[in-house]
């Protein structure tokens, strides 16, 4: 089967509908077709301030999300980037490839370190592409390990990171021997971008939305009833799809248009004639449906920490595998004196 590679970072206490709908639940069906890597990046959540207590918690959280949700970690490697070294290791010797110039055309860089300020913006925030590249690259598929594909389901929002990834993956090649799959971006079949409820053109986001314009994974019933209703939409009354004039009813229909699996225009037709107030109510309802198994999954794994640790151990060991003999290629091919 090709491989597909994915991560999310712990950097909230929750995933949100944004990451469930654009992202993880795409997560769970891949597994059926792919040999699944998917990674909780830690490694990532401190190239912003941090407490290690409050990381350490989240990367737990995040991983009991992703068993609850419906990964399965026989069938997917699962496991936290920062007990696999060779993610570290990698990215240094894909650091030494990149431009400098190169770099700095990023544009989330460019939109977190404006927002962080200069004196908070860290050299590693700077590099976090390329540790996405390294991260990605470290399970490309060996010559003998079947199909030799390497897929990446990717937001809008990363779709220049993984241009970046392509192009270190054939400049390694090129300089040092075929080593490495350059990997194939791909839209997964039902993704949705999904907006702030608060800031209709803006992406929900775990480190930019208000609480008000996020809905949590793990959110108690009452509070997201309330967070749905109060939804900003606009001074008409029409459930329609119109990007441009009704960005916040329009993001409501692609919210209930992926959960409830019925096309938009469908939708349009059933809420007609009843205004904002019934289509709220009824999104609210498919939310819960959708959110209140895994909410409740989540909490019985977290009640057994030991044994969702055992499976984030196995889930590395098992990455570690296929990082190690990644990175025993790249050292020989870079010219690193070996163990012997
Ligand atoms: P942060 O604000 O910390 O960057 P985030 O909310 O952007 O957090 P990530 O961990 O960066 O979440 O992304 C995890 C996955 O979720 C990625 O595949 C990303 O493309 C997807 N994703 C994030 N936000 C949305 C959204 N609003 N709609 C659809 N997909 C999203
Ligand atoms: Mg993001």
């Amino acid at each position: 089967a090709p491989r597909v590679l994915s991560g999310i970072q712990p950097t909230a206490d929750s995933f949100h509908l944004g990451n469930y709908l654009g992202a993880l639940r795409q997560w769970v069906s891949l597994q059926d077709t792919h040999e699944a890597f998917y990674c909780v990046v830690d490694l990532h959540a401190i190239t912003v301030e941090h407490d290690p207590e409050v990381l350490r918690r989240r990367s737990k959280v995040a991983a009991a999300q992703l068993l609850a949700m419906g990964v399965d970690p026989e069938r997917a490697t699962v496991f936290v980037q920062s007990q696999v070294p060779e993610h570290a290791e990698l990215a240094w010797v894909l650091g030494c490839l990149t431009g400098f110039g190169e770099a700095g055309r990023m544009t989330q860089f460019k939109d977190k370190s404006a927002k962080q300020g200069q004196s908070n913006t860290t050299v590693g925030l700077f590099t976090y592409p390329i540790l996405q590249a390294a991260d990605i690259l470290l399970y490309s598929p060996e010559p003998g390990d079947g199909e030799r594909v390497l897929r990446v389901p990717v937001g809008e929002d990363q779709r220049q990171h993984l241009e970046l990834t392509r192009t270190l993956a054939n400049r390694f090649n090129h300089r040092f021997g075929d080593t490495f799959v350059p990997p194939e971006a791909f839209i997964p079949e039902g993704a949705a971008k999904i907006t702030d409820l608060q800031e209709p053109t803006a992406k929900m986001s775990k480190s930019a939305s208000s609480p008000q314009g996020i809905i949590d994974v793990l959110e108690e019933p009452g509070p997201m009833r309330k967070k749905i209703m109060r939804a900003v939409t606009d001074t008409g009354t029409e459930v329609v799809y119109d990007e441009e004039n009704k960005a916040g009813v329009t993001n409501l229909l692609r919210i209930f248009s992926a959960l409830e699996g019925t096309p938009i225009p469908d939708l349009e037709k059933r809420y007609a004639d009843s205004g904002y107030g019934q289509f709220k109510k009824d999104i609210a309802q498919a939310v819960l449906d959708t959110f209140t198994p895994i909410r409740e999954r989540t909490r019985e794994l977290l009640a057994d920490e030991a044994e969702l640790d055992r499976l984030l151990a196995l889930g590395a060991e098992r990455a570690g595998k296929v990082a190690a003999r990644t990175m025993d290629t790249v050292r020989e091919r870079v010219g690193f004196v070996g163990r012997g």
